[in-house]
Order: C-alpha cells, then structure tokens, then sequence
C-alpha cells in the first residue's frame, strides 16, 4: 500500500455550515431554521444573504462553530435541516479546498464558484458566539 499523506485534525480551526434557501419560496422557513439553532447551540450566526455572495450559488447564511460543537450541532442539522441544502465545511489554511473537496452536505449540493477562493490564507477561527442558547439540543 502507498502512503499516504494523512493530514492532522488539528488543521482544522473551525466549522461552517452554510444553509441555502431559495429566497422567494423558502426564506421563512430558513429563518425559522435560523431562530431554533440560535435557541440551542452557542455559535456564531452571519449576515442572511438574500442573493448568491461569494462562492455561494444562492441565498444563504453562515453558521460558524467551534470543533467541539460539531458532534451535537452537525447531527441536529441533519434531522431538522427539512428540505434546505447545508454545506458543513472545515476552516484550515486552504479556504478553496475546503468549501470545494473537504466539506459535506446535507439535502441537495449546490454548484459553489471555487475560483474565487483562495488556496492559501489564516485559518478562520469560529469567533465568539452570538447566540444565547436557552434550550437543550
Ligand atoms: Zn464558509
């Protein structure tokens, strides 16, 4: 067997989940979405886009969450994502492979524009949390 390169867990700093909706049909049901994962977990929720940004081929808004969440937060997302497309992506230093290789979705996956990522930078930490969670997971 040949080696391979086997990279650490530790390049990974943080966690986003990127969470679709098309704007005209379901942007309720993604603020609602929005509103049950402020009430549960503490992370850190980004501007809703009401039009594709970045890389992004639609609507959406970022969830950032430190590692640690990721086995309680991600498994919830699963069961309560009804229908939206999530991308779940690491944060280390290449911003391009890890939207375009190293991420996972849950629903549809969506066309992203990886050009326009760059391939080298800092590893995004989580940030501090924003939300105020007041019910159990
Ligand atoms: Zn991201």
């Amino acid at each position: 067997m040949n080696a391979v390169a086997v990279r650490p867990v530790a390049e990974i700093a943080s966690y986003h989940a990127h969470i679709y909706f098309e704007a005209d049909s379901e942007r309720s049901q993604a603020l609602a979405l929005r509103a049950a994962i402020a009430d549960r977990f503490a992370v850190r929720l980004g501007t809703v886009w009401d039009r594709p940004v970045g890389p992004h081929s639609r609507a959406m808004y970022q969830v950032a969450f430190e590692t640690g969440l990721f086995a309680s937060f991600v498994p919830w997302l699963m069961l309560n994502a009804g229908g939206l497309s999530v991308l779940i992506h690491p944060n280390t230093r290449n911003m391009r492979r890890d939207h375009l290789d190293d991420g996972m979705w849950i629903g549809t996956p969506l066309a992203l524009d990886g050009e326009i990522l760059p391939e080298d930078g800092g590893a995004e930490e989580a940030g501090a949390p924003n939300t105020a969670p007041t019910l159990a997971p």
